[in-house]
């Protein structure tokens, strides 16, 4: 899309556009046609590329493997010395081992003895493997039924001298990392990671360790949010808890924009709350405030205030962290430069639980996916559903995702399970 930011009110009075009951797709739709990645790039040693972004394509400098090598322990041989029919019975003429490459060359009815990496002598095409040859001094006798080129791996075949070894976009994980490594590469580019501020708001919130007045309760959203963020390698600017008062949010959010790419907030976007969390943001930026027709989840804001993204959460414990699961961290993914952005996989399971559901919104319900005897998967609900319920989440490893359209479901039906990704 065009840099030229189409308005986020703009965009949000389009015709089928219902805020009051925003159905989950429509509303990641919606967030993703305002997402510009970061541009700004870091030089960064191997090491520090974990869980940063590459910023260029990496052309390989070299063939992996560099070189065409064995795939076994055994002889390198030329399969023209093969019998058709009956063993074959060649002459060993020295070693090969990996990193210590035999110097000669095979002639008809040789062979070399080679371990698994090392190079493939010139002449030879072919590996046998030692549990199918005998050995009596340097005559090496082989099995019947060795077929040409096999066990060899070729100079190039995983990655060609010159090829793209590793696209702009992709997520370095561990597997990415020893793929640079086996590049030759000690040093890429990255995006520099997402500056994310965020703050719970409410003032009945307290910190871990103080004591719980009347009616208070302890900040656990505030720690959830750093735990989802520091997973995502995010740049935390941890604003801890601000009360419910205007002067007060408004300064928060005023600093927060200032230097943050992405603010986010949990609390204080129910309908009925004090209206000045909304009079605050409108006056700051561009937010819309959605019902989402999700459970749990309800109300979630989206917006633009000056150049960060703000994502307001709900409040409470569970619904803060399904609808970061759900909306904020594809957005985080898709800001950080990730290209594509991984889909988080979704299968089939028998569910063993009694669902209750009503039809008019989408429900992510907490599952126990596991597997039967016969390798099937089954998913059984982890029990009360609510979402204040923070221990729903502890005990999960997936979400059932149950269809805006779908009632109750009777145990023994097939559900969707989305694999949850802490
Ligand atoms: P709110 O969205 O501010 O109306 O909050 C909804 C519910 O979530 C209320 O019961 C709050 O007390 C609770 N809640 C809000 N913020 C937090 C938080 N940071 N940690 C735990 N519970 C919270
Ligand atoms: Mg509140």
């Amino acid at each position: 899309m065009s840099t030229q930011k189409k308005s986020i009110y703009e965009a949000s009075c389009a015709d089928d556009y219902d805020a009051s009951s925003m159905p989950v797709e429509k509303a990641r739709t919606f967030i993703a046609k305002f997402l510009e990645p970061v541009h700004d790039v870091l030089r960064v040693a191997l090491r520090d590329a974990l869980d940063r972004v590459l910023a260029e394509d990496l052309i390989s400098p070299i063939n992996v493997p560099a070189h065409t090598n064995s795939a076994m322990d055994g002889w390198a041989i030329r399969a023209d010395d093969l019998n058709v029919e009956g063993e074959s019975i060649l002459t060993e003429i020295g070693t090969a081992l990996a990193g210590r490459p035999f110097s000669g060359r095979l002639n008809a009815g040789e062979c070399v003895r080679i371990m698994t990496g090392a190079v493939v002598p010139q002449g030879a095409d072919t590996i046998v493997m030692q549990e199918r040859a005998q050995v009596n001094g340097s005559k090496i006798t082989f099995a019947p039924g060795q077929k040409q080129g096999q066990y060899i791996r070729h100079a190039g075949e995983d990655i060609k001298l010159g090829s793209v070894g590793l696209a702009k976009g992709s997520l370095i994980g561990p597997a990415a990392l020893g793929l640079i490594a086996s590049l030759g590469i000690s040093e890429i580019t990255v995006y520099r990671p997402l500056r994310v501020a965020f703050f719970s708001t409410g003032d009945e919130l307290r910190p871990p360790g103080a004591p719980l007045g009347e009616g208070e309760i302890y900040d656990s959203n505030h720690y959830t949010l750093y735990g989802m963020l520091k997973r995502m390698g995010c740049d935390l600017m941890d604003m801890g808890t601000v009360r419910d008062d205007p002067a007060l949010l408004e300064s928060a959010f005023q600093q927060a924009s200032e230097v943050a790419d992405v603010i986010i907030t949990s609390g204080g976007v129910s309908v009925g709350e004090a209206d000045y969390v909304k009079t605050i943001l409108n006056k700051l930026g561009e937010v819309v405030f959605w019902k989402i027709a999700m459970k749990p989840g309800r109300p979630l804001a989206y917006g633009k205030i000056g150049s960060a993204h703000f994502f307001g959460l709900p409040g409470n414990p569970v619904s803060a962290m399904v609808t970061f699961l759900q909306f904020v961290r594809h957005a985080l993914l898709a800001l950080m430069g990730v290209q594509p952005v991984p889909v988080i996989p979704v299968l089939k399971a028998k569910c063993l639980s009694n669902l209750k559901k009503a039809p008019g919104r989408t429900e992510f319900q907490r599952g126990i996916l596991s597997q039967d005897a016969n390798g099937e998967w089954m998913v059984k609900a982890t029990g009360e559903q609510g979402s204040g319920i923070l221990t729903s989440m502890v005990n999960a490893n997936c979400f059932i995702i149950l269809s805006e359209q779908s009632g109750n479901i009777e145990a023994g039906n097939v559900v969707d399970v989305q694999v949850m990704i802490s």
